[in-house]
């Protein structure tokens, strides 16, 4: 359970437990969720100037939401995407890339959509909810790439149907393989990092209790206590972009010997 003494980012203490854990770990997982993407200008979905304060999830997010109104949905993806494009990878980011050179077995699964922990340099990453950059055919289902018709509103496939972001909305399972090797590696990991997220949306919420379950240390970065705080090691409260890359600094220490 979190030391109620470690519960500042800045605590020598926290970063100290958090970095030796993940400096002897031989499997590592990193969860992330809006919150690393924040300090980039992305908006999360439930922090007071979230998304959700201005729009209606099942407007926006949902298969009826698209069907019943898909130039609105089409258009508010644009946009996200335009947002994710002009964004720039944080410190928060470019730590959680440093770290995965420096570990032996190394996963990141995020929630987010924007791409920009691959912009950053990480290379092993499960898409839990998609990627803002990739489009598929409502209804068979076929990838799609952009082409002169998208500026023009929600394009059509070749088969007639709408064309969609590939993106998991609410009420829909998220891809197999993806929650399988989500899951998996997460029983196997010795330490789970959590950062930037509310533990609010499941599957990805259940990760934590898996490696609870299976004996890891899990680390928490968050500016606030979330869902899943009362169950991990060493919470370390703090922006992402200001806590990771002291957390990872102190790894390369313990790794320097
Ligand atoms: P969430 O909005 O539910 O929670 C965000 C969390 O981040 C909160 O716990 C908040 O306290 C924390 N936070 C805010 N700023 C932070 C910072 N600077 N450093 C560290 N933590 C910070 O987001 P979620 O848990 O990821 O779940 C929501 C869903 O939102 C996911 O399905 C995801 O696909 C989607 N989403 C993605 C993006 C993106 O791709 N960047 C943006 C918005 C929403």
């Amino acid at each position: 359970m979190a030391d109620e003494n470690v519960r500042d980012g800045n605590a020598a203490e926290g970063i100290d437990r958090a970095a030796r854990a993940l400096a002897l770990s031989s499997r590592t997982v990193v969860l992330t969720g809006a919150g690393i993407s924040k300090e980039s200008g992305i908006p999360t979905f439930r922090d007071l100037d979230g998304i959700w304060t201005k729009y209606r999830a099942e407007e926006l997010a949902s298969r009826e939401g698209f069907l019943s109104n898909p130039a609105l949905v089409w258009n508010w993806y644009m946009e996200r995407r335009t947002a994710a494009r002009a964004a720039q990878p944080n410190s928060g980011h470019r730590a959680l890339a440093r770290l995965e050179t420096l570990l032996p077995v190394f996963l990141l699964v995020t929630q987010n959509v924007d791409n920009l922990h691959l912009r950053a340099g990480n290379r092993e990453i499960v898409e839990l909810h998609g990627n803002i950059e990739r489009y598929r055919c409502f209804e068979c289902g076929k990838p799609s790439r952009e082409d002169d018709s998208w500026s023009k509103g929600p394009p059509r496939c070749a088969c007639g149907g709408l064309i969609r972001p590939n993106i998991v909305w609410f009420g829909e399972p998220l891809p197999a393989a993806e929650l399988e090797c989500s899951y998996r590696e997460t029983q196997r990991c010795d330490a789970l990092l959590i950062v930037g997220t509310s533990g609010i949306v499941h599957p990805a919420a259940m990760l934590p209790s898996v490696a609870r379950q299976s004996g890891a240390f899990l680390i928490e970065v968050n500016v606030d206590p979330s869902g899943i705080t009362p169950i991990v090691d060493v919470f370390l409260a703090g922006k992402a972009g200001k806590v990771l890359p002291g957390l990872v600094r102190r790894v390369e220490e313990f790794l320097a010997g």
